[in-house]
């Protein structure tokens, strides 16, 4: 209901912005841009939304109408995704090789870094931007090759700071630069950030002297965003990424625009050049990608491709991707922002799953480092859910651990680690006031309670909980006795299949 609230009052805006400015009706120049931001799937969701074979389509059907079109990507694209973490017969991680195999189909103009490009090693950016035939745009991230700031590059030509296309208009040449910046959000000591809002104007003062039109491809937060659009002057907009749902900010004469995640809607922008006064009018549609659009057969068949080696690959593991597990009512979110800073929804359907191994546990630890999902899931969830949520796979593991000890450890990974992947999501116990409860009952100091957790946990790796080494692990009550195979993924799928799940009736109202 909220959202068809949302939708009126966009279009009513857009309709105001278009009859207050628009006042030449002498042919003038247009140009539309069709954004998209935050995609990390080739295929539709299980609810029969997004999906690049669609997103192609509605391309095609733009520019077949339209004369002057821009395809912008504002970043995050290569992890992650089911696919990107399964493996190909050389054993070689796809690691977002179907994404840049599908993109590049899709004709885009230009396309921003995200954050999430940087999940990825070294070698295999490196080998993912060779195999783009798009171009990439960013003007403060750059590579440190050894020990030199250097830009990255593809196929051993430098990726521009910044873009510009030209366009005819009557007897005239009309140029539209583009200028992109990334948040520093993923540090590796191979890749160097240049400040946003200093690289930004630095590149907006130069495209404004050439272009006639300049606008800014960005993969910042939204508060970036807006401060962004204050400082840079005569920008009428800025195609953004990294938030996952659809708006559009207005900063003094300037216009911030996000899409939803995964290509659920796309953004649409007309603009218009008033001849007399040089001004540019912004006319934006949402546009939603689900059944209603059709989907463009070639691009369609390389994401079927994929989607079979996927289906065929997982299930050599015993896992059958397309199955819907259970379907929520309720809002999963699998953000990493939220899951690793407070428990969720995620966090108590895969802590009761471990309890659940165990048969009898007290209490189950997860570092949410282990969920890779950076979205919510959706209403159906299907075991591609699962896999692409839990990449690591790996096992789970019990111990005894005395309320004492067990205070301590908590101290760490539910507080110190709080923003990290060190963050837990709590299984049975929870922070009440001051006290450490466990289910109604208030933690004991001398108690010993059983605890389960991942076995990466276990190893001690996780930060400021190298003590977890220490203990003696043992597998999980129904691993032990042959019911289940020691998998996390395979665990929360046969959880999601059990009474005690279905009784829990924690996704239905
Ligand atoms: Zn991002």
């Amino acid at each position: 209901m909220k959202i068809t609230v949302f939708f009126v009052l966009l279009l009513s805006y857009v309709l105001c912005a278009c009859t207050s400015k628009d006042s030449s009706g002498t042919n003038p120049f247009k140009l539309t841009i069709i954004q998209m931001n935050d995609i990390y799937e080739i295929s539709e969701s299980n609810n029969g939304e997004g999906g690049l074979a669609r997103v192609a389509y509605y391309i095609d059907s733009v520019k077949k109408e339209s004369e002057n079109v821009l395809v912008f990507h504002a970043g995050d694209f290569l992890n992650p995704s089911l696919i990107g973490t399964l493996k190909d017969s050389t054993g070689a991680k796809i690691n977002g090789k179907q994404m840049v195999e599908v993109m590049n189909l899709l004709s885009l103009d230009a396309v921003a870094f995200g954050n999430h490009e940087f999940d990825l090693n070294e070698d295999v950016l490196q080998t993912r931007l060779n195999e783009m035939t798009f171009p990439m745009v960013s003007g403060n991230v750059a590579h440190v090759l050894d020990g030199n700031r250097e830009g990255f590059k593809q196929n051993g030509k430098a990726i521009s700071e910044n873009l510009s296309w030209k366009f005819p208009n009557g007897t005239d040449t009309l140029v539209v630069g583009l200028g992109s910046v990334t948040l520093p959000y993923t540090q590796k000591d191979w890749i160097t950030y240049g400040d946003v809002i200093k690289v930004a104007n630095e590149q907006n003062v130069q495209l404004q002297a050439t272009c006639d039109l300049v606008l800014f491809l960005t993969h910042v937060s939204r508060q970036e965003d807006k401060k962004l659009a204050a400082t840079l002057s005569n920008v009428p907009l800025i195609l953004g990424g990294h938030d996952h749902y659809h708006y559009i900010d207005t900063v003094g004469n300037t216009y911030v625009a996000k899409a939803d995640a995964n290509a659920k809607t796309l953004w649409r922008h007309d603009l218009v050049l008033n001849e007399s006064t040089k001004e540019w009018v912004v006319n934006s549609t949402l546009i939603k990608m689900d059944m209603g659009v059709a989907q463009k057969e070639s691009v369609a068949q390389v994401v079927a491709k994929w989607e079979n080696f996927a289906r065929e690959n997982t299930g050599r593991e015993g896992f059958s991707i397309s199955t819907i597990l259970f379907k929520s009512d309720k809002k999963m979110d699998a953000t990493e922002s939220v899951i690793r800073s407070e428990q969720t929804l995620v966090g108590d359907w895969m802590t009761a799953a471990m309890l659940w191994s165990t048969g009898n546990g007290d209490v189950a630890l997860l570092n949410s480092g282990s969920i890779r999902y950076d979205d919510e899931l959706p209403s159906r969830v299907s075991e591609a859910d699962v896999l692409k949520a839990l990449p690591f796979g790996g096992g789970l593991v019990v111990t005894e651990i005395t309320g004492k000890e067990l205070k301590e450890i908590l101290a760490v990974g539910f507080s110190d680690n709080a923003g990290t992947g060190g963050y837990f999501q709590l299984g049975k116990v929870k922070l009440s006031g001051s006290d450490w409860m466990i289910g109604e009952t208030k933690m004991i100091d001398s108690k010993v309670y059983k605890v389960v957790v991942t076995s990466y946990l276990s190893s001690g790796k996780e930060k400021g909980l190298s003590v977890l080494a220490d203990y003696i692990w043992y597998a999980p009550a129904k691993v032990k006795n042959g019911l289940l195979e020691n998998d996390m993924r395979k665990i929360l799928i046969a959880y999601s299949r059990s009474d005690e799940f279905v009784n829990s009736r924690v996704f239905s109202e």
